[in-house]
């Protein structure tokens, strides 16, 4: 058995994660598992192109408010709130290619002024009626990551990640799928547990404060590892299956990420939630080089900065 990775490698594996497995999936997004094996086999390599046509080591969404969360907690880890929805507005405003509806809509509403700066769960739940229910997206799972490495305590974990889940999606599946991922997290990082145990100890952590019921929904096949079809969708649910599955199957980083990737649908945001965890996981060092090259200098200089603050905040 090779060594456990350290703190800091499993944090900044976490942070590397997201982003290639964001950069990667990019290519694919909106693909079929099928349509993907004829033209490319398996995709392996950080590309670009895709429907966004990006170019090769472009991140999109998913790293974008992964960063702005982890930048926001950074702010003041105690009241993240105000300074995680300032960074999401500001990131809106510098015109990325890519919001997802969702998200767009609340971010939108802050904007326009509404609602004050820490009026954010108004202002989705507003949106959550307007979409008739349909806000269990993966557009916070999406982001969660950091909860998990940020804090030290479970209990604050929860309540941390379902505050700032909240802030886009009212659904409780989408809360519920961000405490788990971010306990899961944690459990890897802090408890040194393999994902089978960390996925084990977060269902119950989680179970004591939502119910079993609702974990069971969550979860359920990933915990008795009766996978059936997957499906890579944008719905919270799925695609936390899916990212559950490439960590508890793939014997390494590079095959979770690249197993995840290629089943197509929401592949970017789904390899980004699959990189995340198998960052922490396997470490820094598990990730393929080629890929961690694909990235800027700027890119990579972001995302180091925000690991060692990470790293100074709990270390
Ligand atoms: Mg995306």
């Amino acid at each position: 058995m090779p060594p456990s990775p350290t703190l800091e490698s499993r944090i900044r594996g976490g942070l590397y994660g997201v982003a290639v497995g964001d950069a990667l999936g990019a290519t694919l997004e909106f693909e079929t598992a099928e349509s993907i094996r004829a033209r490319w086999g398996e995709l392996r390599e950080i590309v670009g192109g895709g429907w966004l046509d990006l170019p090769p080591g472009a991140w999109t969404d998913d790293t974008e408010m992964t960063l702005a969360l982890a930048e926001g907690i950074l702010d003041d880890p105690a009241d993240p709130l105000p300074h995680v929805g300032r960074r999401f507005l500001a990131w809106m405003e510098s015109g990325p290619p890519d919001i997802g509806n969702t998200v767009r809509a609340v971010l939108r509403l802050m904007a326009q002024g509404e609602f004050s700066p820490r009026e954010w769960h108004r202002a989705a739940k507003r949106v959550h009626r307007e979409l008739h229910g349909m806000s269990a997206g993966n557009g916070a799972l999406m982001r969660t990551l950091p909860v998990g490495l940020a804090y030290r305590d479970p209990e604050e974990v929860m309540a941390k990640a379902e505050l700032l889940a909240r802030m886009t999606h009212w659904d409780p599946r989408a809360a519920h799928s961000c405490m788990l991922a971010s306990l899961v997290a944690f459990a890897m990082a802090w408890r040194d547990a393999p994902p089978g145990e960390a996925l084990a100890w977060a269902a119950d952590v989680l179970s004591s404060r939502v119910g079993e019921v609702a974990v069971e929904e969550l979860a359920g096949l990933a915990l008795r590892r009766s996978w059936g079809e997957l499906t890579p969708s944008g719905f919270t649910v799925e695609s936390l299956e899916c990212a559950l599955w490439g960590l508890l199957e793939a014997p390494d980083f590079e095959e979770a990420v690249v197993r995840v990737a290629n089943l197509g649908g929401d592949a970017d945001t789904i390899a980004a939630i699959t990189g995340g965890l198998a960052g922490v996981r396997w470490g820094f060092e598990a990730i393929p080089k080629r890929w961690v090259h694909a990235l800027s200098p700027g890119q990579r200089g972001r995302l180091d900065r925000v690991a060692e603050g990470l790293l100074r905040l709990v270390g």
